[in-house]
């Protein structure tokens, strides 16, 4: 299903299915250009969340390394890390549902 999704966008006037080539809604004839612009949108919070997500990879490997080391301030400084990219992970979510529900 995930295919599916990637290639067609809901009408946001029908609520059909549209590919996402199409230029307006084959089934009431809505000019698609403001769904692209909305799926645009979401996929700068999806980044937003991607980036967030990384952090948090980083920090959980650096909390890894600061521990094999025993050092409590290495570990401190990445849980904090973790954190940050945790904070941005969930902002971005929270952005993407304000935004399109
Ligand atoms: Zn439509």
């Amino acid at each position: 299903m995930a295919s599916d999704t990637q290639k067609t966008l809901p009408c946001p006037d029908c609520g059909k299915t549209v590919s996402r080539l199409a230029a307006s809604c084959p089934h009431c004839g809505r000019p698609m250009e403001a769904a692209q612009l909305i799926e645009q949108t979401a996929k700068k919070y999806k980044l937003i969340q991607l980036i967030g997500f990384g952090i948090c990879v980083v920090a959980v490997l650096l909390v890894a390394v600061s521990a094999a080391c025993q050092s409590e301030v290495a570990v401190g400084l990445s849980c904090l890390l973790f954190g940050v990219g945790f904070i941005q992970f969930v902002v971005g979510r929270g952005l993407a549902w304000w935004h399109h529900g």
